[in-house]
């Protein structure tokens, strides 16, 4: 376990550091055609996608570093029964993602499992509330994302929330099971935090191009007062 709090330590370490470069100038030089060309969704969604894919890599950077590396393997999907909640930059992705990558066949089947998800959860927990009690109560009812695929696989993934891609298990899959996640879990906040600070330079950079409000786009796209659990967001009329 030392081993793991010392891994935490150095990621978030190394994430402060290696994130410094993601500046606006830096999405300017590197997106300064999608951000001339693309509407602002198109623009989120490939900023979402590029932070993702480099806060991702950093912790992959630490665990070869330290040699620890973790359990998560495609099936195993216990940590999938968890509410997820996301802003409306990763909404935006998954809609992109539906509307792109799915057939009639899998948006009908989504939509289905999307729908029959809410209605299970009203009838055993009640309405959405941003409280401990009503994630307590969430987490007893062991309901899996809509969006995990028959396979166990994530239908989603390339295009999946932040918190399911910065969180991870080092020991035993099985203590996912339990949901016990204390000791040998860990979730990246150092990895999310890069993620936020990457899409608002990524924002800052559009925004001077357009002449538009930087806060005006942070507020929109990525503030956290307008943070939705997932299978409740994600709005079936959209796809
Ligand atoms: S979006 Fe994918 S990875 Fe995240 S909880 Fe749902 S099925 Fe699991």
């Amino acid at each position: 376990m030392d081993e793991l709090k010392s891994m935490v330590l150095e990621s978030a370490a190394y994430q402060q550091k290696q994130r410094a470069q993601y500046t606006p100038r830096f999405f300017m030089e590197r997106f300064g055609e999608l951000i001339k060309k693309q509407d602002i969704q198109e623009y989120v969604e490939n900023a979402f996608l590029f932070s993702c894919e480099i806060a991702e890599s950093l912790v992959t950077d630490i665990e070869i570093n330290k040699n620890i590396h973790n359990k998560c393997l495609k099936g195993c999907s216990h940590c999938c029964t968890q509410p997820i909640q996301i802003l409306e930059a990763e909404r935006i992705v998954i809609i992109n993602k539906i509307n792109r990558d799915f057939s009639p066949e899998d948006k009908r089947k989504i939509k289905h499992a999307i729908k029959q998800f809410q209605k299970d959860l009203r009838s055993k927990v009640g309405a959405v509330k941003h409280t401990s009690k009503f994630r307590q109560d969430y987490l007893k009812q062991g309901l899996y994302c809509p969006f995990l695929g028959e396979d166990g696989a994530c239908s989603i993934y390339n295009s999946r929330p932040i918190n399911c891609r910065t969180y991870y298990e080092y020991i035993s899959p099985e203590s996912c099971e339990r949901q016990d996640y204390s000791d040998t879990s860990i979730a990246f906040e150092d990895a999310q935090f890069t993620i936020y600070f990457m899409l608002k330079n990524a924002l800052i950079a559009y925004a001077e191009y357009h002449g538009i409000d930087y806060i005006f786009l942070w507020d929109r796209y990525v503030n956290k007062n307008n943070i939705e659990l997932l299978p409740f967001s994600v709005n079936t009329n959209d796809f």
